[in-house]
């Protein structure tokens, strides 16, 4: 009788179970191939990214490819075997995609570029990004507060250039967007640029490693600045800022009448809000990563429901084969006047993250 009993009671809970619709994954899984963990942007799209399509009923596939091109192909081709349903990909190197890509498509499987342009094929069908152009403006905006404000006597003021990885198309648009606002500053002699060296062939940082920046920032001043001070360098991101200021600090800047120089920088990494609170770095660039994974979110559900995503930009982003149809969402300059109210109030840290 007891074990009658409980045979039904099994079968009771196997019928409510079978009842109750299933978990995620019910709407299948969607590879998702992000570049590295060293910056923690990623981690934190990739987290955010899970948690949403959890919600929104799919399993997720994440994988990180450390910054190592042959690891993420082979991420990306195991996704289509497997049989994800839709790929999101921010990639390393923005071209040695079309391969395995061009595989997805004929397995029906459509991708999504993540915050980064997947150039010269025709398998991307749809870019989830920032309005990268702007952030570029953003970064020169923010270099020209600083210089105004930290050197009001100095003219011309002495600025280098930093730019993202080459093989990284927004590195391109940051630098592009920067350039709008310096070049007529250039021109007009307002600003200097004493090492010469301009344009993204000269001063690209392949992988956009911190290292690389600061090896170059030795190197640019002990070629050029022996008789000149240094009052700004524009970096497109937080890595290579920290890597720059610790070039800039080794020989003396920062202290006694050598004021230290106005560096930018974007993704507002913790190590660089803290910079920012201790008067080192002067700005970021707020990219909400939980916003771009929403909307990429929304495009996939969109998607695999048969409908249509929301896009708002349909002649930005030529990836050499195709005009890619995107969403562009909006980034925010961060500084020491409104790190609080940007970032704790949006509660994308929390204070005792940051102090
Ligand atoms: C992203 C930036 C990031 C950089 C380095 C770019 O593609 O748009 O947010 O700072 O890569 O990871």
């Amino acid at each position: 009788m007891k074990t009658f009993t409980s045979v039904l009671a099994l079968a009771a809970v196997a019928a409510s179970l079978a009842s109750v619709p299933a978990f995620a994954q019910e709407k299948g899984t969607i590879g998702i191939a992000m570049p590295t963990k060293s910056s923690a942007r990623w981690i934190s799209d990739g987290n955010s990214m899970v948690e949403q399509f959890k919600a929104a009923g799919y399993g997720t596939d994440l994988q990180y490819a450390e910054n190592d091109i042959p690891n993420q192909l082979a991420q990306i081709e195991n996704m289509i075997t497997k049989g994800d349903k839709v790929l999101v990909v921010a990639a390393i190197d923005g071209t040695t995609l079309s391969n395995a890509l061009e595989n997805a498509k004929a397995a029906g499987i459509t991708v999504i570029a993540y915050d980064r342009l997947i150039r010269d094929t025709e398998a991307v069908d749809y870019y989830a990004t920032f309005d990268n152009f702007k952030v570029g403006v953003q970064q020169a905006s923010s270099l020209v507060q600083c210089l105004k404000d930290r050197f009001p006597d100095t003219k011309p003021w002495n600025v280098e250039l930093f730019g993202g990885s080459p093989d990284d198309n927004n590195a391109f648009f940051f630098y592009d967007g920067a350039m709008s606002v310096l070049q007529p500053m250039i021109d007009s002699g307002e600003i200097a640029i004493p090492s010469g060296q301009m344009g993204m062939d000269k001063v690209g940082t392949l992988r956009w490693d911190g290292a690389v920046a600061q090896s170059r920032m030795d190197n640019l001043l002990s070629a050029n600045y022996g008789d000149k001070t240094l009052n700004g360098a524009l970096s497109p991101y937080d890595g290579l800022s920290i890597g720059i200021l610790s070039s800039v600090k080794g020989v003396g800047y920062g202290s006694g009448d050598l004021k230290m120089p106005c560096v930018t920088g974007q993704d507002a990494e913790v190590p660089s809000v803290k910079s920012i609170l201790a008067d080192e770095q002067y700005s970021t660039i707020f990219k909400d990563t939980r916003n771009l994974a929403g909307v990429t979110v929304k495009m996939v559900d969109a998607i695999l429901s048969g409908g249509q995503p929301e896009i708002n930009d349909t002649t930005t982003y030529n990836n050499g084969v195709k005009v890619v149809p995107s969403f562009l969402l909006e980034s925010q300059p961060v500084d020491k006047s409104n790190w609080e109210e940007v970032l704790i109030g949006s509660g994308y840290y929390t204070k005792d993250q940051i102090q």
